[in-house]
C-alpha cells in the first residue's frame, strides 16, 4: 500500500517529522504507528515532537521502566510504548494496553519487533536510521488508513 523516504538532516527536522504525523492523523480512527531503528535513531525525538504538536506541554521521556506512557490530547489520546525492555510479548496483556485501545487514540511503539503477536495491527511503519550526520526515514503503509495518512505526507 505504499512506501516513502524522508531526509533528516538535523534533530529538529525529526521533531518537525513527527508534527507532520499527527497532522495527517484525522484523529477519528485508531492509529498505530510502528517506529523501528537503532538506539539513538531519533524515535523518541519523533514522538516528542509528535507530542508538542498535539498540545503536550509536559515533559516526555521514554517510558523505558514503565513501557506504556498514556497522554491526554484534548478529545484524542496517545499511548507511547517503549518495548525496549519487555521480556515477552504476553507481558503487554499484563500492562492493559488492551483496555488502553480505542477510537481516537494513536499508538506510538518504539522497538515493536519486541511486543511481536502482541500489539494492535499497525497502520504505518518508520524505520529510523543514521545517514551522515542526519537520519532517513523510511515510511511503510500497512492499512488503508496508513496509505491515505502516506498520500498527505507525500502531497
Ligand atoms: P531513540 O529514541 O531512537 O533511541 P532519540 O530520539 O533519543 O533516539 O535520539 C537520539 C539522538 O539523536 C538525540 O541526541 C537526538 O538529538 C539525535 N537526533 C534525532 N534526530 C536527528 C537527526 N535527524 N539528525 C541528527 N541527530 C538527530
Ligand atoms: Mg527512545
Amino acid at each position: 500500500t505504499g512506501e516513502g523516504t524522508v531526509w533528516l538532516p538535523e534533530e529538529a527536522a525529526t521533531a518537525r517529522f513527527g508534527a507532520r504525523l499527527w497532522r495527517v492523523w484525522g484523529g477519528e480512527q485508531q492509529c498505530v504507528i510502528l517506529l523501528e531503528g537503532d538506539l539513538g535513531a531519533g524515535k523518541t525525538t519523533l514522538v516528542r515532537g509528535l507530542l508538542r504538536e498535539a498540545g503536550e506541554r509536559g515533559s516526555v521521556r521514554s517510558p523505558t521502566y514503565t513501557l506504556i506512557e498514556p497522554y491526554t490530547l484534548g478529545a484524542r489520546r496517545a499511548l507511547h510504548l517503549d518495548l525496549y525492555r519487555l521480556g515477552d510479548p504476553e507481558e503487554l496483556e499484563f500492562l492493559g494496553l488492551r483496555d488502553e485501545l480505542g477510537a481516537g487514540t494513536l499508538v506510538l511503539v518504539e522497538w515493536p519487533q519486541r511486543g511481536h503477536g502482541a500489539l494492535p495491527g499497525e497502520d504505518l511503519v518508520v524505520n529510523l536510521a543514521h545517514a551522515g550526520d542526519g537520519r532517513q526515514a523510511g515510511v511503510s503503509a500497512r492499512s488503508m488508513q496508513g496509505a491515505a495518512m502516506l498520500r498527505e505526507l507525500a502531497g
